[in-house]
């Protein structure tokens, strides 16, 4: 069986001020009463706060990662951030191909490739988020896309190391909408993409987590986290609350 997973997205959100009320509280929350919660846990920071991250986190059991990350290695790219940065502070996720960064930094898959291979070379685990908007939906081309967004980092990284990588089904339409997909809705598209990876190699398709995202709340985690091809989930705005997100743990 695969080990629950709920990683937070805080987006560009926060200040050190209240980041350290917000990862104090998830880091005593996930170990209540000495009895660790059983999901794996990591918070995705902005990357001016991943030193912060890491103080505040290290040695408990909530690991952490950034939002985005180069495809460079290293060299005049001012602004970029490097995966070896990243390594620096601890992290071990990053998000790579978030449906933000597709839309409004015209980020293309091949990019998105890009990242990930960076990130898996460097031993981090790339989150690689997929999903279709809501005209794709409606047109019937939800699998056509969520396909043709992991096919480029499988063409890109080769299926095998995919078991260092993390996949997220995030529908563009219940991202910070409030409109979540139907738990039957995530299962459909999550069992696309575990056969499609399980046509490749069935021992990665049966470790592969693949979080749902999109408007998960303490009141629906439960049962979209019962889904049998759902292994956790991608959490944005309820990630910004300690007692929200640690019921969706918790639910895990
Ligand atoms: C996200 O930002 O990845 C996300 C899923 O956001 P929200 O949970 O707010 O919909």
């Amino acid at each position: 069986m695969r080990p629950k997973l709920v990683i937070g997205n805080w987006k560009m959100h926060g200040s050190l001020a209240a980041n350290l009320g917000l990862l104090t509280a998830i880091r005593n929350g996930l170990v209540d009463g000495g009895s660790t919660v059983a999901a794996r846990v990591a918070l995705c920071v902005p990357f001016p706060y991943l030193a912060q991250a890491r103080s505040v986190l290290g040695g408990s059991p909530v690991a952490w990662g950034a939002q985005d990350v180069s495809e460079y290695r290293s060299g005049a790219y001012t602004g970029e951030v490097s995966v070896s940065m990243l390594a620096d502070f601890g992290a071990r996720y990053v998000l790579v191909g978030h449906s933000e960064r597709r839309s409004l930094f015209a980020e293309r898959d091949e990019v998105v490739a890009e990242k990930a291979y960076a990130a898996l070379k460097a031993g981090l685990a790339p989150v690689i988020c997929v999903g279709e908007s809501l005209s794709e939906r409606e047109s019937g081309q939800t699998a056509a896309v969520v396909l043709r967004q992991l096919s480029a980092v499988v063409s890109r990284c080769g299926v095998e190391a995919l078991v260092g990588a993390v996949v997220a089904y995030e529908p563009v339409w219940a991202i910070g909408t409030g409109r979540t997909a139907s738990p039957a809705q995530v299962q459909e598209v999550h069992q696309v993409l575990r056969r499609w990876i399980a046509e490749r190699s069935s021992a990665v398709a049966d470790r592969l987590p693949l979080l749902y995202g999109g408007s998960v709340k303490a009141a629906n985690a439960r049962e979209l986290f019962g889904q049998p091809d759902v292994d956790g989930g991608l959490i944005g705005g309820a990630s910004l609350e300690a007692t929200d997100f640690l019921v969706i743990c918790q639910s895990a």
